[in-house]
């Protein structure tokens, strides 16, 4: 029979439960989730301070840890494009192909609904804590981020220095201002 595959394309910057939680969700729905990095090309930014290898290793870890079946999943990174109209059929050249696309981002959903596909909103779990921008402001203000993510990504941000990499980056990102 024929699997039923579904994409979560995100920045993952960084991993963080939220995401581990919606990726669960969507493995009740689907035979093979497809789990785009997105923004592949940026790093060493405030908003996007990690690489998409360092994201990469953050998302397999933690899928290992939580035991999720490796011939369930895909990892793709994905750069971005600057063209909006045709971002979608980028996304298709990159991966298997899939039928469902989970998005709770607006310009996400549009595009893909534009093209045809089911688009479905998984829900948010505690969208107040669970984001990227919470994560990265509790690094910055020294607060516990450790608990809003997997072990994994605790463990790669240490490994790669990755709170002094956010700390100057906000030095530097104010100094600019
Ligand atoms: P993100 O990491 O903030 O979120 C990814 C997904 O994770 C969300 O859609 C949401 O469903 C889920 N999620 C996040 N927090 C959650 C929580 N607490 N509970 C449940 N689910 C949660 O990433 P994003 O910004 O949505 O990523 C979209 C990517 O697509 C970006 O890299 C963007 O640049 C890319 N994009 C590119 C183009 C282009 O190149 N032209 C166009 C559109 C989008």
């Amino acid at each position: 029979m024929q699997k039923v595959r579904g994409i979560l394309i995100g920045r993952m910057q960084p991993v963080h439960n939220g995401h581990m939680q919606v990726i669960n969700k969507i493995l009740e729905e689907v035979d093979e989730i497809i789990l785009g990095i997105g923004s592949a090309q940026l790093s060493h930014e405030l908003k996007d301070p990690f690489t998409a290898g360092e994201r990469i290793v953050m998302i397999s870890q933690a899928l290992a840890d939580a035991g999720v079946d490796p011939s369930r999943y895909y990892i793709i990174p994905m750069q971005d494009i600057n063209f909006n109209a045709i971002w979608a059929a980028h996304v298709k050249m990159l991966t298997p192909p899939f039928s469902i696309v989970y998005s709770g981002n607006p310009l996400v959903k549009q595009l893909f609904s534009e093209e045809g596909y089911e688009v479905r909103q998984p829900p948010l779990y505690d969208r107040l804590h669970l984001s990227g921008t919470e994560v990265r402001r509790r690094i910055i203000e020294d607060e516990d981020w450790r608990e809003l993510v997997p072990s994994a990504t605790a463990e790669v941000i240490s490994e790669i220095k990755g709170i002094e990499r956010i700390k100057n980056l906000s030095i530097k990102e104010i100094s600019d201002i």
